[in-house]
């Protein structure tokens, strides 16, 4: 008995460290499901942008659904997942969010959205941060230029992974796209979300990839292909076991 105790406390300790080593490299994954349970309405101090952003039902309950559920198969598979928000009514900023995946050394960030103007069957984008995007510039406020270039690359790469595997599984075709916020009552003008600008500066900069899917004809199907999509997407941007 006494001998046996021994030799499991030498096993445990051989493969202690082990499984800690282990914990420790799983690369971490910052799942961003979009909305807010109320509105945010603050000035970014570090820009001078509005921080902007609304309730949007049934999509924040949707968006929130599938970020758990591409949580589960990354969890599954070995990653370690972060989400923006806990509950799906939870409120949090945008510059929060960011600060969230920064704080965590996220190796991607995922928004997760869908679009209740469109129809799933035939609308689906990714956005990736790119040198020279913005936001702001109206009255006094200055423009804040995306300026990474580092952190541009990575995240034009991964946005063309997105668009193919999720293209792969979601029965329409998802493309890369631009985006803008023009002429949107009580949000910055410019090209790039303000979540992936704020992402994308030091220290910490992380890369980040926005999708959008179409709404309409939306149900637990649809929202099963979404998440498989996203999920399929991050494990091939970043593999388990690469150096990132
Ligand atoms: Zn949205």
């Amino acid at each position: 008995m006494k001998l046996i105790a021994i030799r499991l406390i030498l096993v445990l300790s051989l493969v202690t460290p082990v499984l800690q080593a282990d914990a420790q490299s799983k690369p971490i994954i910052v799942l961003d499901p979009g909305h807010s349970g109320k509105a945010v309405r603050g000035v970014d101090t570090q820009t001078g942008l509005n921080d902007y952003d609304y309730p949007n039902h049934p999509e924040m309950e949707e968006a929130f659904r599938v970020a758990k559920d591409v949580g589960a198969q990354l969890e599954r598979t070995g990653y370690k997942v972060i989400y923006t928000k806990q509950k799906v009514d939870d409120t949090v900023s945008l510059r929060k969010r960011a600060t969230i995946a920064q704080n965590a050394n996220a190796v991607i960030g995922v928004s997760i959205h869908n679009d209740h103007g469109r129809p799933y069957k035939s609308f689906g984008q990714v956005y990736a941060q790119s040198i020279g995007q913005w936001r702001g510039g109206s009255q006094s406020k200055p423009k804040a230029i995306f300026k990474n270039q580092q952190i541009a690359s990575t995240s034009e790469s991964y946005a063309k992974t997105f668009a193919e595997e999720r293209t792969k599984v979601e029965e329409h075709l998802v493309s890369v796209t631009p985006i803008s916020f023009n002429n949107r009552p009580g949000i910055e003008p410019g090209n790039i979300p303000q979540v992936m600008l704020f992402a994308g500066t030091s220290p910490h900069a992380v890369p980040w990839v926005y999708n959008e899917v179409g709404g309409i004809g939306f149900g637990k199907k649809q929202e099963a292909l979404y998440a498989k999509g996203l999920a399929n997407a991050i494990e091939k941007c970043v593999p388990i076991g690469a150096k990132h």
